[in-house]
C-alpha cells in the first residue's frame, strides 16, 4: 500500500487528537470503567474522524479504506484500547452495513449523526447462548402492521450503555439460519428496551459493556437495513470491517508495549547489567518486532484487497488470527521482562495484557477464523 502526504496528514491529526483529549484521561477513564462517549465522539465528528471512508453525501471524507486503517493504526497509541475499541464499533463495527444498504432515509436519520459524533452506535449480535455460532441467535423481530415487534436478548453489548442507537441482528422468519435473518436499526430509547448493570470485565476496562433486554419493543419496519432475509450476509460483510479495524488496531499498541519493555528494561539492572543486555531478551524483542511488521503487511494486503472491491475474508480472518495470537504472544513475553513489576495491576504493560487478550476471543474466536481459514483451504470437513 502506497501512502500519500494525505494519509500523513490523517495519522498526525489522529495522533495529535490521542495525546491531547484521551491519553491524559486513560487513567481516569479506565479507573470509573467508562469514558465520556458523546463528549470525546463530538470532538472526532467535527474533525471528520468518524466517517473518513463514508461518502459525503453523508458527512463522510469520501476516501478510500487505506485512509480508515490509517486511522484505526494511529488509534492503538490510545493508552487504554477500551477507548480504541468504542470508536470501532462506532466507524467500523455498527455502521458499515447502514452506510453500504441502508436507505437514503435511514442514512440520513442514523448515519449523518454517527459520522457527526452527535450519536453513539453499538452493534448487536452475540446472545446468551450464541456468540461464536451467530446463525443460532434466537431474537425475533415479528411483522405487525408497520412495524417490527422485537424480543430477545443481547450479550456483552460494548457501547451499549451510552448507546443512541444500535444495529441490531434478528430473525424475521422461519427460513433456515442463513435467510432467516435481517439487520434493523433500533433506537434505544423505546420502550420495551433494558439494560443489565456494566459487566465486571477483565480488561478494556474504560469501554461500557451491558447486556440488553427486548420486550415486546416496537420498531417502525422502515428502520430495517436493505433486504429483509438478507441479514446474515451483511453482517458477514461487516465482519471484515471490524476484523480489519482490529488487526490495524492492535499494531500500535504491541509497538507500543515493546517500546515500554525496552525502557524498562534498559534501565532496570540485574547481575551487574541492563535486562536489556541480555542477548535472549533483546533478540525476543526484535523477533517480536519482525513478527508485528508480518501482521503489518498482511493487514495491508488485505486492505488493499477490500480496496479493489475483492471478497477478503480469508485474508482479513487470517490478519484478525494472527492479531490475537501476537497480542497475547507480545503482552506475555514483554510482561515477563518487567518481572514483578509486570504483575503490577497499573503498569502499562499489565493493561495491554488484560486489554489484548480480548483479541483472541471477540469479533470472532481465533479457533472460528481458523474454521474461516479451513474452509478456504478446502480441509474443513462438511456439517452433518
Ligand atoms: C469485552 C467484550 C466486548 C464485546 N462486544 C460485543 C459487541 O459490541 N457486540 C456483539 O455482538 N458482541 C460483542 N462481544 C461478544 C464477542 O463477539 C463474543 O464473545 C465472541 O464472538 C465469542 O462468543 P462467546 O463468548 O459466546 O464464546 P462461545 O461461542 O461460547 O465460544 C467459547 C470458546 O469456544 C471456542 N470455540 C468456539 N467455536 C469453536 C469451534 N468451532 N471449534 C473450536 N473451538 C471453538 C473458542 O475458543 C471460544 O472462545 C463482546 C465480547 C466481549 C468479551
Amino acid at each position: 500500500m502506497i501512502f500519500t502526504p494525505e494519509h500523513d496528514a490523517i495519522r498526525n491529526t489522529i495522533a495529535q487528537f490521542v495525546d491531547k483529549e484521551i491519553n491524559p484521561f486513560a487513567d481516569q477513564w479506565e479507573e470509573e470503567g467508562i469514558f465520556p462517549a458523546h463528549e470525546l465522539f463530538k470532538k472526532m465528528g467535527d474533525l471528520g474522524l468518524l466517517g473518513i471512508a463514508r461518502p459525503v453525501e453523508f458527512g463522510g471524507m469520501g476516501l478510500d479504506y487505506s485512509y480508515e486503517v490509517v486511522f484505526s493504526e494511529e488509534l492503538g497509541r490510545i493508552r487504554a484500547a477500551g477507548v480504541g475499541m468504542a470508536i470501532g464499533v462506532q466507524t467500523d463495527m455498527a455502521t458499515p452495513a447502514l452506510a453500504n444498504h441502508g436507505s437514503d432515509q435511514l442514512r440520513q436519520e442514523f448515519l449523518v449523526p454517527a459520522i457527526a459524533g452527535d450519536m453513539i452506535c453499538s452493534i448487536a449480535v452475540s446472545e446468551p447462548h450464541a456468540g461464536s455460532d451467530v446463525s443460532a441467535i434466537k431474537t425475533t423481530a415479528v411483522k405487525d402492521g408497520d412495524d417490527y415487534i422485537i424480543n430477545g436478548t443481547k450479550m456483552w453489548i460494548t457501547n451499549s450503555t451510552q448507546a443512541d442507537f444500535i444495529c441490531l441482528l434478528v430473525n424475521t422468519s422461519d427460513n433456515g439460519p442463513h435467510a432467516n435473518k435481517s439487520l434493523i436499526v433500533v433506537p434505544m430509547n423505546l420502550p420495551g428496551i433494558s439494560l443489565s448493570e456494566k459487566l465486571n470485565k477483565l480488561g478494556m476496562r474504560s469501554s461500557d459493556t451491558a447486556q440488553i433486554f427486548f420486550d415486546d419493543v416496537r420498531v417502525p419496519r422502515r428502520y430495517l437495513i436493505g433486504e429483509e432475509g438478507a441479514g446474515f450476509r451483511y453482517q458477514m460483510e461487516q465482519f471484515q470491517e471490524e476484523r480489519l479495524y482490529a488487526a490495524a488496531g492492535n499494531l500500535k499498541m504491541m509497538e507500543f508495549v515493546i517500546n515500554d519493555t525496552i525502557e524498562y528494561t534498559r534501565q532496570r539492572k540485574a547481575f551487574g547489567k541492563s535486562i536489556l543486555d541480555n542477548q535472549v531478551v533483546h533478540f525476543r524483542l526484535a523477533e517480536l518486532q519482525t513478527e508485528i511488521e508480518c501482521l503489518r503487511a498482511l493487514t495491508y494486503d488485505a486492505v488493499e484487497g477490500y480496496i479493489n472491491g475483492q471478497d477478503v475474508t480469508l485474508k482479513a480472518s487470517m490478519a484478525k488470527l494472527k492479531t490475537g495470537r501476537l497480542s497475547r504472544e507480545v503482552t506475555d513475553s514483554c510482561l515477563q521482562y518487567w518481572g514483578g513489576m509486570g504483575f503490577m495491576w497499573d503498569s502499562s504493560v499489565a493493561r495491554a495484557y488484560r486489554d489484548g487478550r480480548l483479541a483472541s476471543i471477540g469479533g470472532g474466536a481465533d479457533e472460528v477464523m481458523l474454521g474461516i481459514i479451513s474452509k478456504h483451504m478446502g480441509i474443513m470437513p462438511k456439517r452433518g
